[in-house]
């Protein structure tokens, strides 16, 4: 048996903490985990899939320093490409917003927002000031309302330890939903008290509000209003990549894989899928799990089950079948929510309770530690305002091989 693995980035993002990534509590190496350290056994390849051929059994792959094209074969295929972002179409909003679904995107927020501030430290000008300390997160679901408790923590401790030229009054932090609640995933009760937490700490929450235009410094919004903001972070919903909206199989919601109860993608059964490109009906409420990392783990235990299952010839698979316990989130300085086995929490108590859970989750021993002592580290001294400013890349796909040039050995001797 020979296992490959292929995916663009070398790493397990563990989302959870992405946010906090953005606020420069935590860093970025220390929510980030190298697949190679998992998979020993496997082989693993930095590319990006390009196309998946079901009836060849080919999938194409392209490597990012030449470009260089190759198809590999399969017996059996897993395909857990997850989504991206939806822009619903909106190119100036793509254009003009920062998102948080990676690494990258949370470390240009976090250089971002230090940029603004020492833009805003410049000017005695109240407009500018005002528009360059305006941070706008659209979208209220759990990515959007984390990130902008994270974003208004950093600014409030920044600018008190490290900006003295800047006038607090001028920052507007600003959470953009299009319903009238927050939080859709949490029941409405919970979701009210973390409206209340939120705009207790300064967040204004524009409620039944779209986002529908954008350009370097404004936001244009569906009621005819349009904010001056030099910060727009847009978490407003995922969709397809390419390679699964084309992919020739059934689709659901979403353009989302349909699979059976044993992650199976129907009619193909070599092929399984899973995470938040696989669309997965719970059997006991007849409705679709929802995408989070909870539900995708055991989808992954599920998976590989089966295809020990298949190897050994037996027909009789596992079903997938999981109830989540909880759902938790922070919203604050050390405040959070949570429901558990039906309960709601908040406050101080859900704080702990996501900061002992997660912390447990995040794999390595190395990785659990480095968090800690970012977050002992947080609560002691004042958090880090470095701006590191564009690095040099250098482009390596123009490298021409020739045969005729001597060994490195070669030439150092030549030269000595
Ligand atoms: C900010 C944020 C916070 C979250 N917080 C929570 C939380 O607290 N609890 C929770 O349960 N869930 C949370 N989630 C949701 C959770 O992260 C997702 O449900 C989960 O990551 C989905 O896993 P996946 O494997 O399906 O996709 P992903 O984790 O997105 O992994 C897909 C992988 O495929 C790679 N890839 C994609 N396309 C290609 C291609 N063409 N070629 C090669 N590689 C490709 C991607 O780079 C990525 O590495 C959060 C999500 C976000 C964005």
């Amino acid at each position: 048996m020979e296992i490959t693995i292929v995916s663009d980035v070398n790493y397990y993002l563990f989302t959870p903490m992405l946010p906090q990534v953005a606020s420069g509590l935590l860093h970025p190496s220390n929510i980030t985990i190298p697949v190679r350290y998992f998979c020993k056994k496997a082989k693993f390849l930095q590319a990006s899939i390009e196309a998946i051929d079901l009836e060849q059994q080919l999938v194409t792959i392209q490597r990012s320093f030449d470009n260089k094209v190759r198809t590999l074969e399969y017996d059996y295929l897993v395909i857990a490409l997850g989504g991206q972002t939806n822009y619903f179409g909106n190119d100036n909003i793509e254009k003009h917003s920062f998102t948080m679904m990676s690494i990258s995107d949370a470390i240009a927020v976090k250089n971002h927002l230090i940029v603004m501030l020492e833009h805003a430290a410049q000017t005695g000008n109240h407009e500018l000031q005002r528009t360059l300390l305006t941070f706008v997160v659209v979208g209220a679901g759990f990515a959007g309302v984390e990130t902008i408790s994270e974003i208004n923590q950093f600014l409030k401790s920044s600018i008190s330890k490290s900006y003295p030229s800047i006038n607090p009054k001028n920052v507007n932090v600003i959470l953009i939903s299009s319903k009238d609640r927050i939080l859709p995933e949490i029941n409405e009760k919970l979701a009210k008290k973390a409206s209340k937490i939120i705009e207790r700490d300064g967040i204004i929450i524009m409620k039944n509000t779209r986002a529908e235009d954008a350009d370097e410094e404004h936001v244009v919004l569906n009621n005819g209003g349009k904010l001056s903001c030099a910060t727009l972070i847009w978490t407003g919903g995922t969709k397809m990549t390419k390679v699964i909206s084309e992919l020739k199989c059934e689709h659901g919601v979403n353009q989302r894989i349909v699979v059976d109860e044993s992650l199976m993608m129907r009619n193909k059964e070599n092929v399984f899928v899973l995470g938040d490109c696989a669309l997965i009906k719970d059997q006991s409420t007849n409705s679709f799990y929802p995408s989070t990392a909870q539900h995708v783990i055991r989808e992954g235990k599920v998976v590989a089950k089966n295809l020990s299952l298949l190897f050994n010839n037996k027909r009789e698979l596992t079903k997938f079948s999981f109830h989540s316990l909880g759902i938790m989130a922070l919203i604050g300085n050390r405040v959070g929510i949570a429901t558990i086995a039906g309960h709601n929490i908040s406050g101080l108590a859900a704080w702990l309770i996501w900061r002992a859970y997660y912390v447990s989750k995040i794999p390595t021993f190395g990785k659990k530690l480095n968090v800690a002592v970012d977050w002992f580290t947080d609560s002691i001294l004042a958090r880090d305002v470095t701006h590191v400013g564009v690095i040099k890349k250098k482009e390596i796909h123009a490298i021409h091989i020739n045969k005729n040039v001597p060994s490195i050995k070669e030439q150092l001797l030549s030269n000595m």
